[in-house]
């Protein structure tokens, strides 16, 4: 009998964000082709009784191979960021171009891509931070990039890549001109460094001064003006990672309201407190990222924000790194809070925290698990392929045993951190098998070293 398919995942259960089905899945070309009971033969199949497939994840939150506003290059390149990314279930990644002061936006953009595309295994796209305005021509440069598909900006309210009130207006005003979805860190930098400030000069040096310098009510401050903002250009925004219960009313008020406001969240904020950061040394700092981890009661409001669908997705802002001289400790072992950088490693952890803590918990369904981590995320930023296993969708699977209990460990992850801030938890559910446009890219803990197959998406968000 002739081959009809290039590849057939057969016998599995498959899950998308609106139902559950037992079905064979054709594809050829990338594609799925055909989903059906008993499906013709494949040149290569996957077996898949007893197991989960589901789309892969889409992770719209990573930084890779980014330098940093304090001049730092983070710890992983390409290769090594989208390998973690693919061994944790994740299909697409949206990571950062990063302008700096003085540099044109374009130059920037292609070099990011130029980086990209040498390396990433899988599937991938770029947020395009925006720190200073007035170099080239803002609205011209937004323009061309959407042209190819760059359609998302990221401004931040804190950092030295900070923007005031009036050059966030302008971004947003060019974003409009370019189709472009706002993504914003929205935490106060005058509160933040007031609190700073207070802290250092009563000696209040140690990591777990990170959490009380970004005050919870910073977050609420950039919150209610970004949202504001949003209302007043009538331009679609993004919250990024949601740490606080004020946020999360902010974001629920304005959605009541009608503003085209949208929020994310991240794991840690979802499973950790700040209690992490309060740790002997510098311990703490390997659990510092911003906005901080916050209380118990946060995370319920995380939580119920989800489950009402204030909160529409989960992503990792993978921030990486080493607690090294190159990294964390780069201003040497008793560096103050303040001079310590800030992220964690989250690529590859996402999505098994997530299946352990909404579906082996009982906490949420497996649509619902599918929505957060994989469809809402296409939806919003128009990855059209990506995000759901149909007809004619990008092949992008992750075969998941959701019984098979994994301890993580000190420094079991595939990036280039050198340390698993979620070591000694235990999850259960494990994406064994994981596809990317048809091609077999992790199978039985063994990658495929194909680096460079990755594509860039273009983004079609639905302005
Ligand atoms: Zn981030």
């Amino acid at each position: 009998m002739a081959l009809e398919f290039d590849l057939v995942v057969r016998g599995g259960t498959v899950v998308n964000a609106d139902g559950i089905a037992e079905a064979d899945i054709g594809v050829s070309d990338g594609r799925v082709v055909a989903i059906a009971r008993n499906v013709g033969k494949g040149a290569s199949e996957v077996e898949a009784r007893g197991r989960l497939v589901l789309p892969g994840g889409v992770d719209t939150h990573c930084h890779i191979e980014q330098i940093s506003g304090n001049g730092l290059l983070n710890a992983d390149t390409f290769e090594t960021a989208t390998r973690s990314a693919a061994f944790g279930g994740t299909t697409t990644c949206v990571s950062f171009a990063a302008q700096h002061k003085g540099q044109e936006l374009i130059p920037v953009v292609e070099d990011y891509e130029r980086r990209a595309q040498r390396g990433a295994l899988i599937d991938y796209a770029f947020h395009i931070i925006v720190s200073d305005p007035e170099c080239g021509s803002l609205e011209e440069d937004v323009v061309t990039l959407a042209e190819r598909g760059h359609r998302s900006i990221k401004i931040f309210t804190t950092y030295n890549i900070r923007l005031d009130d009036t050059k966030i207006l302008q971004v947003m005003a060019a974003a409009r001109k370019g189709g472009d979805l706002i993504c914003v860190h929205a935490e106060n930098h005058a509160i933040i460094a007031y609190a700073t400030e207070r802290n250092l000069a009563a000696g209040n040096t140690a990591p777990k001064f990170h959490a009380t310098a970004h005050s919870r009510l910073a977050e609420a401050e950039a919150v209610a003006r970004m949202i504001r903002f949003s209302e007043f250009l009538d331009q679609p925004v993004l919250l990024f990672h949601i740490s606080t219960r004020e946020g999360v009313e902010l974001v629920r008020q304005a959605r009541q309201r009608g503003s085209r406001v949208r929020a994310e969240t991240c794991p840690h904020y979802l499973l950790m407190t700040s209690e992490e950061l309060d740790r002997p040394g510098l311990e703490g700092a390997k659990f510092m990222c911003s906005p901080p981890q916050r209380t118990q009661d946060d995370q319920e409001a995380l939580w119920q924000a989800l489950a009402l669908g204030d909160i529409q997705l989960v992503t990792s802002d993978h921030a990486p790194f080493r607690f090294d001289g190159t990294g964390k400790l780069a201003n040497g072992p008793d560096a103050p809070f303040n001079r310590i950088a800030n992220g964690m490693p989250g690529l590859e952890v996402r999505m098994p925290l997530l299946f352990d803590a909404m579906v082996s918990s009982g906490r949420f369904d497996l649509c619902k698990f599918v929505e957060v981590t994989a469809s809402n995320p296409a939806r919003i930023f128009g990855l059209e392929a990506k995000g759901a296993i149909r007809i004619g969708a990008d092949a992008d699977f992750a075969i998941w045993n959701p019984d098979r209990k994994v301890t993580f460990g000190a420094d079991d992850l595939h990036d280039n951190v050198g340390y698993n801030p979620f070591e000694g938890r235990t999850v259960t559910g494990w994406p064994e098998t994981v596809v990317s446009r048809g091609d077999v890219v992790v199978e039985s803990g063994v990658i495929s070293d194909s680096y460079g197959r990755g594509r860039r998406v273009e983004l079609k968000p639905a302005i």
